[in-house]
């Protein structure tokens, strides 16, 4: 029997999440909080579930998601964090000179406050200048006011991108320019982009991908054999302990090979994609039991990859630090459809830190269950 886990928004009578009932929700969670402080403390998983819900409910491009779920969980690479982790010795804005947080650099600082003056989102009572970017969506979302939450999303991320270019092309666009392209960009991308992009890609499936070890990469591989087409298809999909997309790749082979010899080609693949990306320590995570056993070396491998599994272990061998799981093919949705998506490509596709498009949802989805921990 076949069990198939299903997520649902508890806070609209259908089920479906609205960006609407995710902003009451924010709203009613603050009055609880009244008269201790205006935010919530992040240790309250149900206050923030609201954010991460309005987040990935957002209708614009999973980048632009990605970035503002980075933004809100301090994974942004600001010279606050990078100062803290010790790799620069100062943490002064480009643009004026302040402490550069989340907060300073997409609400605080000059063209931030240029770009936001231009718009709708504006914070009451607010003393100084909040230094994490979640304090800035969370007073957002519990101000009064239907909210532009895509124009919002956009704007902090072509923020962002202003604040690279400056860095590292010492190019700068002034506020009211960051805003109009904003505007433009989500107008285009609700005109174009959106019934497309939301017939083209699978259903994700709902059961949960864990992340590695803390500073471990997850190399999740899988493949999938057309009979008829006498071929089989790679899948293979890295990521950081925090979900983030290190790699992916996607390859078809034009041999009638079978089950076990695709999946332990699959593993092979996906340890030189991690060797290649330069990642040093990785769990490689495959639904095939018997390959990862063989892998691990507590089964001798059939001769049929008895070859293949040499060669990946000889691989392994170079690796800092490697461990090898088995995971239910539910719990390696990623990989999975990558692999099946490998009859519509040629030869071999590989993605360095992007998201291939037929598995965005997928990993969307993934990262969602990271947020909210384990289903019960
Ligand atoms: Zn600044």
């Amino acid at each position: 029997m076949n069990l198939v886990d299903s997520q649902v928004w508890a806070k609209t009578p259908n089920g479906i999440l609205s960006v609407k009932s995710a902003y009451i929700e924010a709203v009613r969670y603050l009055e609880v909080s009244k008269g201790c402080e205006d935010r919530p403390g992040c240790s309250d998983a149900s206050r923030m579930e609201a954010i991460w819900k309005l987040i990935w409910s957002l209708k614009c491009p999973s980048k632009v998601k990605h970035f503002l779920w980075r933004a809100c969980k301090n994974a942004l690479p600001t010279k606050q964090c990078l100062m803290h982790r010790k790799v620069i010795k100062e943490d002064k804005c480009d643009l004026c000179g302040e402490s550069e947080s989340s907060g300073h650099i997409l609400w605080g600082c000059k063209v931030a406050k240029e770009a936001w003056s231009e718009t709708k989102f504006k914070i009451d009572r607010l003393g100084r200048p909040p230094k994490d970017f979640l304090d800035v969506l969370w007073l957002l979302m519990a101000s009064s006011g239907e909210k532009d939450w895509e124009k919002f999303a956009v704007t902090a991320w072509l923020l962002w991108n202003n604040r690279n270019s400056v860095r590292f092309r010492g190019k700068c666009k002034n506020g009211k320019t960051i805003e109009g392209e904003a505007r433009k960009y989500v107008e285009e991308f609700r005109g174009v982009c959106l019934p497309e992009r939301q017939e083209a890609q699978p259903a994700p499936c709902f059961n949960q991908w864990t992340p590695p070890p803390q500073g471990m990469y997850k190399v999740n591989v899988d493949a999938a054999v057309f009979k008829e087409q006498r071929c089989c298809g790679i899948g293979v999909v890295i990521r950081n302990d925090k979900g983030q997309m290190m790699g992916a790749l996607c390859k078809k082979i034009t041999l009638p090979w079978g089950v076990l010899e695709a999946e332990a080609k699959a593993a092979k693949t996906g340890i030189l994609l991690a060797w290649d990306l330069g990642l040093k320590d990785i769990v490689v995570e495959g639904d095939s039991q018997l390959v990862m056993n063989a892998l691990k070396g507590s089964v001798i491998p059939t001769l049929a990859i008895q070859k293949i599994v040499e060669g990946s272990q000889g691989c392994l061998s170079h690796f800092k630090s490697w461990r090898i799981a088995h995971v239910r093919r539910n719990n390696n949705g990623a990989a999975h459809l990558l692999a099946r998506n490998a009859l519509s490509v040629d030869g071999c596709v590989i993605w360095v830190e992007d998201t291939p498009p037929v598995i965005e949802l997928q990993i969307q989805n993934d990262v969602i269950a990271m947020d909210f921990g384990p289903y019960q």
